[in-house]
């Protein structure tokens, strides 16, 4: 059997999880459809025990991470397993630029249960300071829409108070950009719905972390919450991260090129893009105008979320609750079209 210390990251996400290699067996983990089992083992039933599906996803998130992946029904329902370990009066930290619905959970938080919640720009050097003072701190790296690079390594390798955690939610970077746990976070956090799903046709969320006592604590929140990832959900996962290196080779060559050809475009103000990975944020004059861009591609779909095989964008400042980005940024995540094909699309509808 192979171990993920004898392979790179690459042939672990092809060989993670695989079923023992027996005579006669399926080279695929097969979909299992099962509410129950028949009593005598392990495994019981399908909220509390892991399915094969989902053992299999897990071994492979948890070896590209380096710790012990859990998975959940979505991101958020994996954020919330983490989140909702906080006592009454916690002190947490947070980008002002992270995902709304986590925003959403610290300020139910601070209304509910007292939690004293602080928003920090996420490359603020004083997010090392933090680890001293607070309780947790949750650090998305790059940030949501901005883009925003974090100093990951400083925050976690920064010394802790006893008991503080870091956590990363590393949906955007991916564990083929990053890998907090080996920097010292205590937990990672992906949204599975993205780059490790990558087909935008699922929902489906992991917590990874090195800590027994945590994987207990995690697992148990899945069961009580009910927060248990689909059958199918994880078998088409596990199948979609089985090429998240090659997808994210090639969306990153092409958001690279994107973002160059872009930042040279007379009807584009401005163009955040940290360098790597495939998620592309470019600022037009006014919402009218971006608004007209993303109706006009015809590639490029106009639709939300991130990190499939497809292009998609869309302004964010367009949901609720995102005041704070400027009014004509349009977020784009590069799929694995041709580059080519791609930038003729977007020249054109540009003008
Ligand atoms: N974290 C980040 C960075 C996200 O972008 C998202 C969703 O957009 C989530 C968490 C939540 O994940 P899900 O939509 O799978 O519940």
């Amino acid at each position: 059997m192979l171990e993920r210390a004898d392979v790179s990251a690459a042939t672990w996400a092809i060989v993670g999880g695989r079923p023992p290699a027996e005579p006669g067996a399926p080279l695929n983990v097969p979909l299992v459809a099962a509410s129950t089992f028949i009593q005598g083992a392990e495994r019981i039933y399908s909220r509390n025990e892991a399915t094969p599906g989902w053992e299999a996803l897990e071994a492979l998130v948890g070896g590209l991470e380096g710790g012990e992946a859990v998975a959940f029904a979505s991101g958020m329902a994996a954020c919330a397993a983490v989140l909702q370990q906080l006592p009454s009066g916690a002190r947490l930290v947070l980008g002002d630029d992270c995902y709304q619905g986590v925003a959403g959970i610290a300020e139910a938080g601070a209304r509910d249960h007292g939690w004293a919640v602080e928003r920090l720009p996420v490359a603020d050097p004083a997010w090392p300071d933090r680890a001293q003072t607070a309780d947790l701190l949750w650090v998305e790296s790059p940030s949501n829409p901005l883009l925003d690079v974090a100093d990951v390594a400083a925050i976690c390798a920064a010394p802790r108070r006893p008991g503080t955690r870091v956590v990363v939610d590393n949906t955007f970077a991916t564990p083929l950009g990053q890998q907090p746990l080996t920097l010292g976070a205590d937990l990672v956090v992906h949204s599975a719905t993205k780059f490790i799903g990558g087909h935008s046709d699922l929902l489906l969320g992991l917590a990874v972390t090195a800590d027994e006592e945590q994987l207990r604590l995690l697992r148990t929140a899945r069961g009580l919450n009910g927060a248990t990832p689909g059958t199918l959900e994880c078998f088409l996962a596990l199948r979609g991260a089985r090429t998240l290196p090659l997808r994210l080779r090639q969306a990153t060559a092409t958001a690279q090129l994107l973002a160059g050809r872009l930042a040279a475009h007379a009807a584009v103000t401005r163009v955040r893009y940290p360098g790597f990975g495939a998620i592309v944020s470019f600022e037009l004059a006014d919402a009218p105008a971006a608004d007209a861009l993303c109706a006009a591609t015809r590639i490029v779909r106009h639709a939300t979320s991130l990190g499939g095989v497809e292009t998609t964008m869309e302004r964010r400042a367009a949901h609720p609750g995102q005041e704070h980005i400027p009014a004509g940024l349009i977020r784009m995540s590069v799929g694995c079209e041709d580059a080519e094909d791609l930038w003729a699309d977007l020249a054109a509808a540009l003008g």
